[in-house]
């Protein structure tokens, strides 16, 4: 008698090796650090950093350690570029006090495109992040779509 050669042990074995990549890379992305006031954690800088939208539209730059407390700004150098590639807004910061702050408003819109650079001093490369600008209240966590913390990991969520 003849026995197919897949048993389900080496199929078994196959979708493990396949899945295994991508649980990797989902371990990373629920790795959340709670904000101080609620805005975005951008891990890449370091020491990373809050990217908050305030009620006047300008955007609050808030540098933490990996707790998620906030540290006082140093030398860092933010840009953001928003909006429509045709006619983006640059928004440009100047230190106040132990944070950044934008000198311009963000353009009008809940929902647009955003280009995040950081550099830790004026002549360091600098570090970019992109994401969507998404105002909206998540009705889940209560924070701004941009900042929201529930795609990933629920731990937070345990009330
Ligand atoms: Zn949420």
């Amino acid at each position: 008698m003849n026995y197919c050669p897949f048993s389900p042990m080496k199929y078994l074995t196959v979708v493990l090796a396949l899945l295994l990549p991508l649980s990797a890379f989902g371990h990373d992305e629920t790795k959340k650090v709670k904000m101080p006031n609620g805005g975005r954690h951008l891990a890449k800088p370091s020491p990373a950093a809050e990217f908050l939208v305030q009620p006047d539209r300008h955007v609050r730059v808030t540098f933490v350690d990996d707790a998620g407390a906030p540290v006082p700004a140093t030398e860092q150098a933010v840009t953001v570029t928003a909006g429509d590639r045709s006619a983006p807004t640059k928004l440009t910061f100047v230190r106040a006090g132990d944070v950044l702050l934008s000198e311009q408003a963000l353009p009008a819109g809940n929902d647009f495109p955003a280009v995040v650079q950081v550099k830790a001093n004026a002549e360091a490369r600098p570090v970019v992040e992109r994401f969507h600008i998404n105002l909206s209240v998540c009705g889940e966590c209560q924070l701004a779509e941009y900042a929201c913390v529930c795609s990933h990991g629920h731990d937070e969520h345990a009330h």
